[in-house]
């Protein structure tokens, strides 16, 4: 019943502004319409009240043209008006008619949810004000009867309840969509902000904090770690020969391929351009070093994208007493002296510790 009535109706994601509201109005017509159907034939048919009967008609009509007019236009923000016009106007119409007897007063307190998430907090103020003035005279005037309260009082006040508790489970599911909303946004922009957007790897300022947490608790730990800066030989090169697209293919492999060689708890980041940092925790220079050997052999042995290719990589030994800066100054002197040095090798310090396999 719901997807049908639905489906004619605007369709938005979840995150839409206008998701919840066109919900309630959808509710909101689907209530008013059933509700105006049933007061229809119960007068029509069972208490024979043929001139009430055709006021609740009438009631369905306008609620069934809202609908369909709704659905042709999409217009949200008009729908939103008229839907907070009939409840309220229906509700206050009730409430006169019976003087404000019998509880119905309970009705008024309807408006102000509904008035306040369809037309905002100016106009909800305002209908909520007028209809509690006239409650407010209604029970002024009420002063010199004696009220009894009779099963009509008791019907008032368990429908009222009935749709507050309705409408304020709508409000809390309506909050909570935001905040998961927020969430998942928020884990979005936290994810974007410390990626590096070509090859998925932690960018530099992600690096960087992690290189700084990882020292920070050497201290404690009196772990041997590692760090490693690679850069890919003659990078230049290949863009002149076969175009940016290409290089940025070869960027993007060749990330794939530290990440399969590199074990599972290592740190990875593209550090610049053709340069990438590695954070290998809980590692002795020994294993840090045959570590650095594979990869540079597997990246000499297999070409990415057709093109060969050949790596230098600098080592340095992370030190507790060490800034993030200090160790990456001493990895970043071994690079360049790798890269004097003929490149296509791993150095640590001053010395090449290249494991030559080919
Ligand atoms: P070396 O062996 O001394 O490292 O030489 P190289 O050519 O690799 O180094 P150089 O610093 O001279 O050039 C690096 C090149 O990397 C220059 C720049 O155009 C290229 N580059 C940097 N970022 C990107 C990128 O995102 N995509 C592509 N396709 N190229 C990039
Ligand atoms: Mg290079
Ligand atoms: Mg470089």
């Amino acid at each position: 019943m719901l997807d049908f009535w639905y489906k004619g109706l605007p369709q938005y994601p979840k995150d839409h502004k206008d998701f919840w509201r066109t919900r309630l109005i959808a509710h909101s017509l689907l209530t008013a319409t059933c509700y105006f159907l049933i007061l229809t034939l119960l007068n029509l048919f069972y208490f024979d009240s043929y001139d009430i009967a055709a006021i609740d008609a009438f009631g369905l009509l306008i609620t069934l043209a809202i609908y369909l007019w709704f659905s042709k236009t999409a217009n949200v923000h008009a729908a939103a008006w008229a839907v907070t016009i009939m409840v309220a106007s229906l509700i206050m119409t009730f409430v006169v008619s019976v003087g404000g007897l019998a509880h119905s007063l309970f009705w008024a307190t309807l408006i102000p949810p509904f008035a306040f998430f369809l037309v905002g907090r100016n106009w909800g103020s305002i209908f909520s004000g007028i209809a509690f003035c006239i409650c407010a005279y209604l029970t002024y005037k009420q002063q010199q009867l004696t009220v009894t309260v009779g099963l009509g009082s008791l019907f008032n006040i368990i429908e009222v309840s009935i749709a507050h508790i309705l409408i304020f489970r709508f409000y809390e599911k309506t909050r909570f969509s935001a905040y998961d909303h927020l969430t998942m946004r928020n884990i979005e922009i936290q994810h974007l902000a410390e990626t590096d957007k070509l090859t998925g790897l932690f960018n530099r300022q992600k690096f960087d904090y992690e290189l700084s947490q990882l020292i920070t608790n050497s201290k404690k730990t009196k772990t041997t770690n590692c760090l490693l800066i690679c850069d890919i030989d003659h990078f230049k090169k290949i863009n002149d020969t076969h175009g940016h697209i290409v290089g940025d293919r070869v960027l993007s492999e060749f990330a794939n391929i530290v990440k399969s060689k590199m074990p599972g708890h290592s740190v990875i980041a593209r550090w610049g351009g053709e340069e990438f940092s590695i954070i290998l925790p809980n590692t002795s220079l020994i294993e840090a070093i045959a570590q650095a050997n594979q990869l540079k052999e597997c990246i000499y042995a297999v070409p990415i994208a057709n093109i060969p290719l050949t790596i230098s990589i600098g080592l340095a030994l992370i030190d507790p007493n060490d800034s993030v800066l200090s160790v990456l100054e001493r990895a970043d002197s071994a690079l360049y002296k790798a890269k004097n040095n003929g490149r296509n090798s791993v150095y640590f310090r001053d010395i090449e510790l290249t494991i030559a396999t080919s």
